[in-house]
């Protein structure tokens, strides 16, 4: 808490200093002004772990932490009407899992997430020259990936009837680039919106860019989960789950039949270390600890695909051993 205070006076003071300054120190004035919003910037952190810390569900969890069982027994206290409301089948909006991105939508679209939206799966390739794909190379590609169109069909399967982009975004950039994070989710949505135009199916509700303060839902990271959710139809804000990462690939591919995956596990992996690495970098980062850990919480279909998650997460976890991460597990069977 003093810490908190020490900070505000802090900016106050920083503030008096920025007044003081004369047109001829403008130099100065840039960096006493970076500073200050370099410090507005940590105090928003420390405010929002406070506040995020008062979510029940992250306070349950971080209640007994030595019981695996403990999600279970959450959401089994929630009404059943409630619990069948929450994997209700209903319309949905498709997108990047970036916490940063959750929003009502108009619609009352539940949210699928994959990270930088499916980018990740389709990046752009290093030509024989050493230069990446430009969008014309990239988008005729995958205009002729069978798994491209196999993964716009999952879409229609899973009912999407809106898709979204968005800039600054972390996995694009670590596909693509710092410089294609900017355009290539927002390129990437756009084309997946035209090419299922192109075999009959109209998007319902718009396609959407979401850019700048006014349409993500923070400007910073606060994610204190990542749901990995495995039945498609999981709705984490019905239940009052904290601010978190959306991860529905697995329900990529349960409409792939004998066709090749369309998420591998080895794309999962890569998937879920990619979002825990900008909960650690980006985000709380070192807050995380042995007692306030960053949760992977499973909601699978059945006990075989609570298993296979589960150890796909222990993976996870191995692979980043300086991030307390703990993981939980649910069923919801219906
Ligand atoms: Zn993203």
């Amino acid at each position: 808490m003093n810490e908190k205070i020490e900070l505000v006076s802090d900016l106050k003071a920083d503030d008096s200093i920025n007044r003081q300054f004369d047109k001829n120190n403008r130099g100065k004035l840039i960096d006493a002004r970076s500073k200050f919003a370099e410090k507005r910037r940590i105090n928003k952190f420390e405010t929002t772990w406070l506040e995020t810390s008062k979510n029940k569900i992250i306070q349950s969890l971080d209640s007994d932490l030595d019981n695996t069982d403990q999600l279970q027994i959450i959401i089994n206290s929630f009404p059943q009407e409630q619990i069948a409301e929450a994997f209700a089948l209903s319309a949905k909006s498709f997108g990047c899992s970036d916490g940063r991105t959750s929003y009502e939508g108009e619609d009352n679209l539940v949210k699928l997430g994959m990270a930088g939206g499916g980018i990740m799966l389709f990046a752009r390739e290093v030509k024989a020259d050493g230069r990446l794909e430009t969008n014309v190379e990239w988008l005729s590609r995958l205009h002729e990936s069978t798994k491209f169109k196999n993964f716009l069909k999952t879409l229609i399967d899973l009912n999407v009837k809106e898709i979204y982009g968005h800039d600054e975004c972390g996995a694009a950039e670590k596909v693509n680039g710092k410089e294609m994070g900017k355009t290539d989710p927002l390129i990437f949505s756009e084309y997946m919106v035209l090419s299922l135009e192109e075999m009959g199916y109209y998007i319902t509700a718009k396609h959407l860019n979401l850019e700048g303060e006014n349409q993500m839902r923070n400007d910073i990271h606060d994610e204190r989960m990542l749901v990995l959710d495995g039945t498609g139809r999981f709705n984490p804000e019905k239940l009052g789950f904290p601010s978190h990462f959306m991860v529905n690939s697995p329900s990529f591919n349960a409409f792939a039949g004998e066709n090749e995956p369309i998420v591998s596990d080895k794309d999962l992996l890569n998937e879920l270390e990619t979002l825990c690495g900008v909960a650690k970098g980006h985000g709380f980062g070192a807050k995380f600890s042995e007692k306030e850990p960053f949760y992977i919480a499973i909601t699978a279909k059945n006990q075989n695909q609570l298993d296979h998650l589960l150890k796909l997460a222990e993976d996870v976890k191995k692979r980043i051993p300086d991030m307390n991460i703990k993981i939980n597990g649910y069923i919801y069977n219906n």
